[in-house]
């Protein structure tokens, strides 16, 4: 039910939790961290953009591209 207009700092919640879908990777993040780290009000796909950096997933090249997406949204 992401919309993709919601911010960062709209998010009811302490905790972000992020997965994948192509890889086994999962990412748990404080939200005040991430608002420190990358604007309260970053939209929230953009964020996952710049979460999904982290997954082992994300510089390779063709169509196994990470599937990042928030988990519980
Ligand atoms: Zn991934």
């Amino acid at each position: 039910m992401a919309t993709g207009y919601f911010t960062l700092t709209e998010l009811p919640r302490e905790l972000v939790e992020i997965a994948c879908d192509k890889c086994v990777w999962k990412g748990r993040y404080s939200k005040a961290r991430l608002m420190a780290k990358h604007g309260r009000d970053i939209r929230l796909p953009d964020l996952l953009l710049e979460i999904s950096k982290d997954c082992p997933k994300v510089d390779e090249l063709g169509n196994d591209m990470c599937g990042a997406r928030y988990e519980g949204l």
